[in-house]
């Protein structure tokens, strides 16, 4: 389905390495300094209008690797190309033109809006910037018009009020206004609804799905909760220690998971009804540190069923059978 298209974003063997400081033993001694592989060897397309989900867990790189697409980051290797132009190391002069079609939206929408800027002074912020608006009337209509879209209505009540004086979860719908204001073509959100009450996180789902086919965006959906991308995502990428596990539609990867560490985080998902098989807990251990990764497969110290190949060889992604679009980095599947 998504081979005739060109890719959005396209991101080859992306790394990102932060150092940890050397010291003066170790220099002595002439050991390597050391760094913390936060995302070490990543691949993906993302596609205009759809979204593709990054999961995993705390520190398995997902949120590193969404802030090097946005260029927020520099990367250590690998290449990352937006709309078929190579932006890996594009100075910021070259990346300004970019930024308005490459928006964020983060975790919490209280640090992402200045306290002292009304909400509508936020969204015209960007218009400004970017000179997305004829003169004051279309600014003012523009920021009107966004913020009735995304259901902060009436929109010349919430025009003048400061991010206090709003719930959090209409902090959130401003955010969204500010950063889809600018017409972007990618938008990575990162944890989008985590903060938000409950009640209000399917609404906001549904919020960003609908306007996501008025705008054509695509998004990069970055979350620890595979429940929420089941929601919002048309494939999904499974991330452990920096590296891509699992990558697939979304039917397939729920449906038929393949890698051991995505059977077990679908089987750590909350089931609603309380009749239906309890959750798992995840496999037994922490996270090994991203500075000294295991050998071989790097989930190998966790996983039920390994063997002596997986401490020693790294396993590629390879296609699952009869899956094409379905790719599992896994010896034993
Ligand atoms: Fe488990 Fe081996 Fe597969 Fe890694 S390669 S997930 S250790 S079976």
């Amino acid at each position: 389905m998504t081979e005739d298209r060109r890719p959005l974003v396209s991101v080859r063997n992306l790394k990102k390495y932060f150092p940890v400081g050397q010291g003066p033993l170790d220099k002595l001694f002439g050991r390597e300094a050391l760094a913390v592989r936060a995302v070490d060897g990543v691949d993906f397309d993302l596609y205009p209008g759809e979204t593709l989900g990054l999961a995993g867990e705390s520190g398995s790189g997902k949120t590193t690797t969404g802030r090097l697409v946005l260029r927020l980051l520099e990367p250590t290797d690998g290449t990352i190309l937006f709309d078929g132009q190579d932006i890996t190391h594009l100075p910021e002069r070259d990346l300004r033109p970019l930024r308005r079609r490459m928006q964020p939206i983060f975790q919490d929408p209280t640090a992402s809006l200045n306290p002292r800027m009304t909400i509508g002074q936020a969204i015209a912020h960007g218009l400004r910037i970017h000179q997305l608006a004829a003169d004051a009337d279309d600014e003012r209509r523009q920021v009107l018009d966004i913020l009735a879209k995304v259901g902060l209505t009436p929109p010349e009540q919430f025009i003048n009020k400061y991010p206090h004086q709003l719930s959090g979860g209409q902090r959130q719908r401003a955010v969204i206004a500010r950063a889809l204001v600018l017409r972007p073509d990618l938008v990575v959100a990162d944890e989008p609804i985590a903060m938000a009450d409950v009640s209000v996180r399917a609404v906001l789902l549904k919020l960003m799905r609908d306007l996501q086919k008025e705008f054509g965006l695509a998004y990069l959906f970055i979350t620890h909760d595979l429940a929420t991308a089941k929601y919002i995502c048309d494939r999904i990428a499974v991330m452990y220690l920096g590296q891509i596990v699992e990558i697939g539609p979304l039917e397939q990867v729920y449906g038929n998971p393949r890698h051991p560490y995505t059977q077990a985080l679908l089987a750590a998902v909350p089931v609603p009804d309380p009749d239906a098989r309890r959750t798992q807990p995840l496999p037994k251990g922490e996270i090994p540190s991203p500075i000294h990764p295991p050998a071989g497969c790097r989930f190998h110290p966790r996983c039920p069923i390994a063997e002596e190949i997986c401490r020693r060889e790294p396993p590629p992604l390879h296609p699952v059978e009869g899956e094409p679009e379905h790719f599992v980095a896994c010896h034993l599947r």
